[in-house]
């Protein structure tokens, strides 16, 4: 029982949907259709309305936060990138969380409200499910829980299907929306333009590859890399194992992917945050000098270099991971590079390709 009293009907989220299937289709949908929603401010405005407005109601059917627990896209992006945070809330001991009966962090107390993503801190291994509140820290009554500061991407696989599909998934849209946007094929991006050129036929076809590419296609090539690992190296390991690590491991690289895609648009407009910090209500103010500089692209020769940088940090961070998620399980050296080989290989080229792709 909640220590807490709740408005609202409180019902429990369905069994069937209490993973990260309906993140990763909302994500989907919501990429699928950028082009019009940061294109048309009466369709960014809708967005930003349901944002508020889906939540609230589904607060007032479902238990605690449903909406950003199940549905929330912008948390099915977030929420695996989460696992990479030097930042991690932990309990302090482990032996008090396991003597303590009436887990104040999930059931709330007089002094803090119940976790809103249900989660109890005494079983909480990785951050994936954490909104990062903090209210837990007040509601437990023993003082238990904190924050630490842990290494650069140190969480390791994922923890079932849902959420290894969610992290192919993210990564396969990195290197979608960076050919889509930033490819030297004018073509490709008729595709996407429904709203100039209406062009509806074109714009099913690129859904179609879209939605294949994340669901099935390179979902189904990690799992066919590691029933590969797993016939090379003899292991008794499952493929389903092997596939769940080796999801895990994409995350560094499509980390690095996102933020090299988004490199390029960012000093693009660095003027004009130069501007906008120099006179930051257009008020005729020039604080820094740099009010009324003309645009220029900031730093063009350097992009393509810290690109590459970039990825190739995203590759080494995922290939330690891929073999790291494996350490514990002390497997002979040899058998557990025959083990990790194709999936390591899949995430050599992708970094090669992409390096190609956004140097040339
Ligand atoms: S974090 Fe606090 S309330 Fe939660 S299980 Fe541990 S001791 Fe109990
Ligand atoms: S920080 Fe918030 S979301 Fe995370 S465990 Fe604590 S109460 Fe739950």
């Amino acid at each position: 029982m909640y220590k807490n009293k709740y408005s609202g009907l409180f019902l429990k989220w369905p069994k069937l949907l209490q993973n990260s299937w309906p993140k990763l289709i909302l994500l989907l949908i919501l990429t699928t259709f950028s082009a019009v929603l940061v294109a048309l401010p009466k369709v960014t405005g809708l967005a930003v309305i349901l944002l508020l407005v889906l939540p609230t109601l589904l607060a007032l059917i479902f238990e605690h936060r449903a909406f950003c627990r199940y549905l929330c896209p912008v948390s099915g992006f977030l929420g695996p990138f989460s696992k990479m945070s030097t930042l991690a809330l932990r309990n302090k001991s482990q032996k008090t969380c396991d003597h303590c009966k009436a887990h104040f962090c999930q059931k709330g107390s007089e002094k803090g409200w119940a976790c809103p993503y249900g989660i109890n801190v005494g079983e909480m291994t990785e951050s994936l499910d954490c909104g990062l509140c903090l209210e837990c820290t007040r509601s437990c009554l023993y003082n238990n829980v904190t924050l630490y500061k842990r290494p650069f991407a140190s969480e390791l696989g994922t923890r079932n299907l849902s959420e290894a599909w969610l992290t192919i998934g993210i990564f396969t849209l990195a290197v979608v929306y960076s050919v889509l946007y930033q490819g030297h094929w004018a073509v490709v991006r008729d595709y996407v333009n429904i709203l100039d050129k209406a062009n509806w036929g074109l714009f099913g076809v690129y859904s179609l590859i879209v939605w294949s590419l994340a669901l099935l296609i390179m979902p189904g090539i990690i799992v066919l890399l590691s029933y590969i690992g797993v016939k090379l190296s003899k292991l008794k390991n499952s493929t389903k194992q092997v596939f769940l690590t080796s999801a895990g491991a994409l995350l560094p690289l499509g980390l690095m992917l996102w933020i090299t895609f988004v490199i390029p648009m960012l000093f693009v407009n660095v003027t004009f945050v130069m501007q906008s910090l120099s006179d930051p209500f257009g008020w005729g103010w020039d604080f820094f000098g740099t009010a009324n500089i003309p645009w220029h692209q900031f730093l063009p020769r350097f992009v393509p270099w810290l690109q590459a940088v970039l990825i190739l940090i995203g590759l080494q961070l995922s290939l330690r991971n891929l073999r790291n998620s494996w350490l514990k399980n002390q497997i002979k050296s040899w058998k557990l590079m025959l083990l990790i080989l194709p999936v390591g290989l899949f995430i050599v080229c992708c970094s090669v390709a992409m390096i190609v792709f956004f140097t040339n």
